[in-house]
Parts: structure tokens; sequence; C-alpha cells
């Protein structure tokens, strides 16, 4: 982000990331969520304006908004006018199916100034390979979003999940996004699930730092913009990600601040986040200000736990995976103790020391 003109400071951006609904229009193999749709239940509008109010004096002024499929939020243009009348930014991540018919809603003056971009998630660069793990007529969906915002202007994101079935199509989703004019493409890290278990979808952790090097290369030879997502291998123990950077914070569609979006819902069969351990504060109830304190706690205890591993010598290889060392820390893997022999599985095994 280039810095504003006369700034002294770099530029430091920090947003709230609100999960608008658990309604979403697709069932893709690889989602981490098993709450979807059940109920319907969507974010609380009212609590949005008091939010926009409450995290201001922290400097934040965006939202990033997820789901489920946020674009099914039946208030979405209403929090787009409220972020307009605030001065607050918005981005947000799609399936790209809702995405031709609003568009011409979100191009009013006033609604795309406050416009700062949509990311598509397209998990293949073939037809056959999106629609494996999104469902029959998703590819066309979402290439038929993207065609118009190439004719329009609009700038736009490219989201992959890798996984085995997409991981030969690297290259081809970097030169998709370099022909249909994608402002950035992002290979995201796909978190070992049970579905995507039983599916053989996960990526063993030597494939992960393979796809990585891969990558790294696709970013030299590629002039469209290739970002890695957090979860890639990153061997640097004190490395800290956008969330642990206190840059972004994440609210789910009951209004509850948890640690992180990657860690929101997983595989939690729809119990309240109150029950989990990336638990920050019910934002209902509990001011952001106090949230945030508690949050910041929580960050240190993570911090703290991983020095810990490094001054003991056990900081291992699987520990480079910054999303997967969360998800055990948070007990999001718990449920992998039936599956002992999974590359991924919580193990001691030395099996899982760098060679
Ligand atoms: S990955 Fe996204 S689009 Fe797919 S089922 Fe989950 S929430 Fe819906
Ligand atoms: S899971 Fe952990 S490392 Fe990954 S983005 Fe969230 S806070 Fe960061």
């Amino acid at each position: 982000m280039p810095k504003p003109p006369g700034s002294p400071y770099p530029t430091f951006l920090a947003q709230l990331g609100i999960e608008l609904t658990n309604r979403c229009n697709l069932a893709c193999v690889q989602c981490l969520r098993t709450d979807l749709n059940n109920p319907p239940l969507d974010f609380p509008f009212d609590l949005l304006e008091s939010l926009i109010l409450q995290a201001k004096p922290f400097g934040v002024n965006h939202m990033a908004f997820t789901g489920g499929e946020p674009t099914l939020y039946p208030r979405f243009l209403d929090v787009i006018d409220l972020l307009a009348k605030y001065g607050w930014g918005y981005h947000f991540v799609t399936n790209g199916s809702k995405f031709p018919d609003m568009l011409p809603d979100l191009l009013v003056p006033h609604r795309w100034a406050a416009f700062q971009g949509v990311a598509f998630s397209l998990d293949g660069a073939t037809e056959e390979t999106h629609d494996r793990n999104r469902g029959k007529g998703s590819y066309l969906q979402v290439m038929k979003a993207m065609s118009l915002c190439a004719a329009k202007g609009v700038p736009y994101s490219l989201q992959m999940v890798v996984n085995q079935w997409n991981r030969h199509e690297l290259e081809a989703m970097a030169l998709l996004a370099s022909h249909l004019q994608a402002s950035r493409l992002f290979y995201t890290y796909l978190q070992p699930t049970p579905a995507g278990v039983d599916a053989g979808l996960c990526l063993t952790p030597p494939e992960w730092k393979q796809v990585g090097e891969e990558v790294d290369r696709l970013m030299a030879t590629f002039k469209v913009t290739i970002l890695k997502s957090a979860g890639h291998y990153y061997p640097h123990p004190l490395y800290q990600c956008q969330t642990m950077q206190f840059q972004s914070f994440n609210i789910n569609y009951q209004g509850e601040f948890t640690f992180c979006c990657q860690l929101s819902g997983f595989n939690d069969q729809g119990l309240s986040a109150k029950n989990s351990r990336d638990f920050v504060a019910d934002l209902k109830v509990t001011p952001f200000a106090d949230a945030y304190q508690h949050f910041v706690k929580m960050v240190h205890g993570l911090n703290a736990y991983k020095a810990e591993k490094v001054a003991k010598g056990d900081f291992r290889f699987i520990d480079s995976f910054p999303c997967h060392f969360c998800e055990r820390y948070f007990g999001k893997l718990d449920w992998m103790k039936d599956h002992a022999d999974h590359p991924w599985a919580p193990s001691t095994d030395p099996a899982h020391l760098p060679a």
C-alpha cells in the first residue's frame, strides 16, 4: 500500500472482518463450515453502526465481508450505505453467483466511493476442476462475474484454495488471472477438515512446501500480482500474520469476536463460538475496547506458547505452517485423533521433523 502523500508514517490499515451470514447457495467439498443454512442466521444489522462508532477510535475504517456467501445477506446494500455514511471502505469475498445482478447497485456513486474490491473464489482454471469442488454451473457463474468486472473496469482479485484436485493448475490459474485482467491472485491454504480428509483433498505438509515454492516462481514470472495466504509454509517462528498484527478483527454472524476468520466456525456443527477456545467476546454485550484488550492477551498467549516451543528446540517442520499452528493451538484439530496416520494429525511423530 502506498503512503498517503505527506505522511511521515507508513499506512496501517485495520479492518473488521464481518461474517454477514451463514447462508450459502453452494456446498463446496472443502468448506470448513458445518453450520451453513442450518438454520439461516444473519448478522444483527443494528450492531454494525455501533461497531463502526466503537472501532473508529482504534483507527479502524474498513470492513471485509465473508460468510457463508455475504451477498445473500438480506440487507447487503443497506450495509454499504451505512459504510458510505461514515466514510468507511469495504471489500468482500464471494462465489460470484449474485454479483452480476447486484453490480449496478454497487456502482451508484456513494456506494462506489466505499468499494475497495471484490475477491472471487475460483478453485480451478478449468470448469471441470472448479465444479468438482464447488458444484456444477458454479464455474460459469464466477466467469460471468469476472468478465463483467473486466468490462466495467471494476478491480477484482481471485482466490484459489489449493488442494489435491487443482494443484496441477497453479500456472494455468496465473495465466487465466492475467488473461482476465485480475488485479491480484491469491493462492490460499486449505485447512484439513473431516470432509476434506475423507475426499482426499488435503495436500501433505511437504506438498504444501512445494506449492509455496512453485508460487514463488510464478510470482517472479507473471505481471499479475500474486500473493500467498497466511497458511503457507513460512519457516520463521516469529512470523505474524495480519490478524496477529492487529490489522484484522473477525466477527461472526452472531456478533461474536473470534480470533480469526480461518478458525471461525471450523467444524463446529453450529455450536456457539462461546464453547470454543478461539472465542474472544460477544460484542452484543461486551464493548469493542474491552474485547480488543482480551484479544491482545490471547495473541500474547499464542506467541508465548510458540516462544516456549522454540526455546525447547521443539519448533518443528509442521509448526512452520502458521494457520495449522493456530488450528492445533485452539483445538480445531482434536477430531484428527481418529486419523492418527494422517500427515496433519497432531502428533509428535518424528516424521514431522524436517528431513
Ligand atoms: S466455501 Fe464458501 S461458497 Fe463454498 S460452501 Fe463454504 S461458504 Fe459457501
Ligand atoms: S489462523 Fe492464525 S496464522 Fe492463520 S491467519 Fe489466523 S491468526 Fe493468522
